[in-house]
């Protein structure tokens, strides 16, 4: 399974030279920036395509292997046919010196059946994500049985992937870009207690969604943020079973929302989604590093709809969760003694749902970041309200995340429908003690 780096160079040496020779004759040593039809092989000459696109497409000699990653979220920046049946494609970030969230996503075209190597080669960062399939690119699989060689250092691995003359989709995770989310939201919609509305554009133009699930006419808020790093796509599929719940018929639903208001900005990122990004939005900016400064149009937009609830005649903002995904499940919070209002929140929820699932590991991580300018510091350092990371493994499976997340929500609900009115929030002034004290900035985990 784990060949050294010098068996690697051996393998692919002789077909490399021989692609790479065919492909300068050809002219085609350049990159193009763009993606059009410069960018496309042509099937009878080229055997290697290369861009700073994320999105090229790449044909075979014999013209019946297309690949391709011109499609929303797809990632492929290089593709070079190594023999018959193998194929080399390079994977790049968005930027240098960037988190190693290596996200790729392509789709091979091919008419005849047949088995195919395709080596998955990274500049700037390492294999995270085993491959998920689909043949619509619509329902997916995950199939890390396909991975048949790694690279030690993670920098290329070799996926065994068998075509059977029909479309395949392979990607780092689901595919759950702004056109899933937009049916998502449709369906929300569709409720009598949704309401959607558009509070701002990202960079490109997309618009930033946020939905209001709610039947008071002056609710205590919980505010819902996701999709910040784009290919956190566990994070996402936890937010819709989280919001979903929040949505659904049940008494305890009913009565959350006849008091409280669920706001929820389900894709902070859209623009780094689109474009199949590791990590920041179009303008090379981590988002979820720029809670202190807001020097871009997402997070502008979206903390203002935050500090927006706080001046409501009688509302309350009264949490604050921002899903993520990383390496296993995990709450990051504010350290047990915080002084955030509601008082305890953060213990009594975590505790229910580890009553509520006893097999499972609730697993905390308390003053997380709170040195950085990340979404949860900037609310529980600044507002003074409870503020949670809530993380899924990336490789988490997907029926527990259901289970989990629809699970916390209840306990979540559960909790602050048992909330004293008029409990008071705390004001902006008091929070300078609690920040001096309780939230004092220790090591933090680059992956998150
Ligand atoms: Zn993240």
């Amino acid at each position: 399974m784990f060949l050294p780096t010098k068996d690697w160079s051996l393998l692919r040496a002789p077909w490399f030279a021989a692609a790479f020779l065919m492909a300068w004759i050809a002219g085609f040593g350049n990159a193009s920036a763009e993606p059009s039809k410069q960018n496309r092989a042509n099937p009878s000459t080229i055997a290697k395509q290369t861009s700073k696109s994320h999105a090229i497409t790449f044909a075979s000699v014999d013209g019946d292997v297309q690949i391709t990653s011109e499609f929303a979220g797809g990632r492929m920046n290089g593709c070079q046919q190594v023999s018959a049946s193998e194929f080399a494609i390079t994977i790049h970030p968005e930027r240098d010196q960037i988190n190693d969230s290596a996200w790729y996503a392509f789709r091979i075209d091919s008419t005849q059946p047949r088995d195919v190597c395709v080596r998955l080669n990274y500049v700037g960062g390492s294999h995270r994500y085993d491959p998920k399939v689909s043949r619509d690119g619509k329902t997916w699989m995950a199939t890390p049985q396909w991975v048949t060689k790694r690279h030690p250092l993670g920098s290329e691995v070799e996926l065994s992937i068998p075509l059977d003359g029909k479309p395949i989709w392979i990607a780092g995770q689901e595919l759950i870009g702004g056109e899933v989310l937009q049916r998502w939201t449709d369906t929300l919609e569709s409720l009598p207690y949704v309401n959607r509305s558009v509070i701002g554009q990202s960079v490109q133009g997309r618009p930033l969604h946020r939905l209001d699930i709610t039947d008071a006419d002056r609710p205590d808020y919980v505010f819902i943020v996701a999709r910040q790093h784009p290919p956190e796509v566990s994070g996402a599929i936890g937010m819709m079973h989280f919001v979903e719940t929040i949505a659904d018929a049940s008494p305890l639903s009913e009565q959350f929302r006849s008091r409280y208001c669920a706001a929820v900005v389900p894709m902070v990122n859209p623009d780094g989604v689109a474009q199949g990004h590791w990590r920041c939005n179009a303008n090379g900016v981590d988002l979820n590093r720029d809670w202190a400064h807001f020097s871009q149009p997402e997070t502008k937009a979206v903390v203002n709809q935050l500090l927006a609830c706080r001046k409501t005649d009688d509302g309350r903002l009264c949490l604050f969760i921002d899903f993520h995904s990383t390496f296993d499940d995990v709450f990051y919070t504010t350290p047990p003694k915080a002084n955030l209002f509601p008082q305890g929140f953060t213990d009594q929820w975590l505790g229910a749902i580890q009553g509520r699932f006893p097999a499972y590991e609730v697993n905390r991580k308390a003053n997380h970041n709170l040195q950085r300018s990340t979404s949860k510091a900037y609310v529980a350092r600044t507002l003074g309200v409870t503020a949670i990371t809530y993380e899924f493994g990336d490789e988490t499976d997907r029926e527990t995340i259901r289970t989990v997340a629809s699970g916390a929500a209840e306990e979540m609900m559960r909790l602050l429908v048992n909330l004293p009115a008029g409990t008071a929030e705390p004001s902006i002034a008091d929070r300078g003690a609690a920040e001096s004290t309780d939230l004092v900035a220790v090591g933090a985990d680059p992956k998150r």
